[in-house]
């Protein structure tokens, strides 16, 4: 039997919620300032990136849309242009930090049964692959161990996105600032 690959399916983000005034997650980690405790490693005009708390792969991050939306077709040609933009520095961040063979990336759309957790705000999975990897969890299942990963990862990919054109760092603990979409060949 085939089996769907669907890193997705074990997303888990589920946090103190700092802002009470927000019931979602993503909105909070949108409005919220402190970065590094809760895993945003960038910010663009109209997204951010987030670490995922419980990775399929170290590495494994999720690109997030400003707007609290769970339909693709909510956004406008601004908000999804930067999304795009942000997933290419993305890549472009993993490759230099982390150096994997592959990727996958992704949207849950639909509720539960696309695997998602969190269904009424999109976010877009990407996930780092290494050759005849497997999943990380099962592999790494002691609770530190993972926490230092992906503090581990966090300073890897906040170097690598800090070395890109057009991004600024005004602290080490907040995101890195995207300034321009990246430069193409
Ligand atoms: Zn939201």
């Amino acid at each position: 039997m085939d089996s769907v690959f669907a890193p997705w399916r074990i997303d888990w983000v589920e946090r103190e919620n700092e802002n009470p005034d927000a019931d979602c997650v993503f909105c909070a980690f949108r409005e919220g300032d402190a970065d590094r405790e809760n895993n945003v490693v960038a910010r663009s005009d109209h997204a951010f990136v987030l670490l995922n708390n419980y990775p399929y792969n170290p590495g494994h991050v999720m690109v997030v849309p400003h707007d609290h939306t769970g339909e693709y077709g909510e956004l406008d040609d601004e908000t999804l242009l930067d999304h795009a933009h942000l997933k290419q520095r993305c890549f472009d961040a993993l490759e230099a930090g982390l150096g994997p063979d592959a990727y996958n990336a992704g949207l849950n759309l639909g509720g539960s049964a696309a695997g998602g957790s969190i269904d009424d705000h999109l976010h877009t999975h990407v996930v780092p692959r290494w050759e005849g990897d497997t999943n990380f969890m099962p592999v790494v299942s002691d609770t530190k161990v993972i926490v230092e990963a992906v503090e581990d990862t966090y300073d890897r990919l906040h170097d690598a996105f800090a070395a890109q054109d057009d991004t600024t760092v005004t602290d080490p603990d907040a995101a890195v600032r995207i300034d321009a979409p990246p430069k193409r060949l």
